[in-house]
């Protein structure tokens, strides 16, 4: 039986970078993905560029799943955004609270993810498949892990169907996690996020700002790699793909590659994993 694989973009923001991205999308869809997803920025930034690339990946013949920020937002907002997306067909989206950039006040109806995906089961009923977010290393702005736990609790609870993790290169604090969730007594499939190793400051810059841990073994490698791209890349592969295989082997329900727009990587690990 194939194992479940899907892939998240961002929208482009040129129209050079827009004609690029079919040929990455098309050599992904090779695999078969359950769903493609596309980020969706807070703030509303980028939602007119979102709605184009899922509506773009649903026209491709492929499930599409909008990402769906609500910090800042009013319910009518939310409301119309979501009718926009179920007239498009989409089935699927990820909410997420969101992080406001810097300079904007809260405001805003929601406070939380846990508010949004209340919103729209009660506005939407069972018309969106909701995924939500889950960190197997606590989210960097949460009180304790502890904490972190109940809000994702909080989501489920809400009406979450499923949810795809924050990327991690330790098997173990997603095996924990999982545990920690089923122990709650919640069955909801916990997709692991999948961040491919190729480029090291952009990976540094990225985790610092998520709170994802690298853990110092993989770190000093790729700092001792400077520049050498090739090097970080073969190893980023190894490393990777050794995690895919821990994470498929101790029962992970599918793999959600956050594939940063390009093809490359991801397929070398889906390769590899015979995927
Ligand atoms: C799979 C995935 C996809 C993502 N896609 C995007 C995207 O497209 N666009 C984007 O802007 N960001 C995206 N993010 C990042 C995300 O928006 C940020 O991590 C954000 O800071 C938290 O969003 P959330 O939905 O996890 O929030 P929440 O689940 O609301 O949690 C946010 C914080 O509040 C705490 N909290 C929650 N409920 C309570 C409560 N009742 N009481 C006290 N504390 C509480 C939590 O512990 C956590 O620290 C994504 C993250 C993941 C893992």
């Amino acid at each position: 039986m194939s194992f479940p694989v899907s892939f998240e973009f961002f929208p482009t923001k040129t129209p050079e970078g827009a004609a690029k991205h079919v040929g990455v999308r098309q050599a992904l869809y090779a695999r078969k993905p359950e769903f493609c997803s596309v980020t969706y920025g807070a703030g509303g930034s980028t939602q007119a560029g979102t709605f184009t690339m899922v509506r773009d990946i649903q026209n491709e013949g492929v499930g599409a799943a909008s990402h769906f920020s609500c910090i800042g937002a009013t319910h009518e907002k939310v409301r119309a955004e979501l009718n926009e997306l179920k007239a498009m067909g989409v089935k699927r989206i990820v909410a997420l609270r969101g992080d406001l950039p810097s300079g904007y006040g809260l405001g805003g109806e929601f406070q939380y993810a846990s508010d949004l995906v209340a919103f729209v089961r009660q506005g939407f009923g069972d018309w969106f498949h909701i995924e939500v977010a889950a960190y197997p290393e606590t989210h960097p702005q949460a009180k304790s892990p502890r904490s972190d736990l109940d809000a994702f609790v909080a989501k489920v609870r809400a009406g979450a169907d499923s949810a795809i993790t924050q990327y991690f290169y330790n098997a173990d604090a997603y095996m924990r996690f999982v545990d920690e969730v089923r122990a709650l007594g919640l069955d909801v499939p916990v997709v692991p996020g999948i961040m491919p190793i190729t480029s090291s400051t952009q990976l540094m810059r990225f985790s610092d700002a998520c709170g994802a841990e690298i853990p110092r073994w993989i770190r000093l490698r790729l700092q001792a790699f400077g520049d050498d791209t090739a090097s970080i890349r073969a190893f980023g592969l190894d490393v990777v793909t050794h995690l895919c295989e821990q994470l498929r082997s101790q029962g992970a329900p599918g793999l959600h590659f956050y594939t940063m727009n390009q093809s490359v990587a991801t397929l070398e690990i889906c390769d590899r994993l015979g995927l």
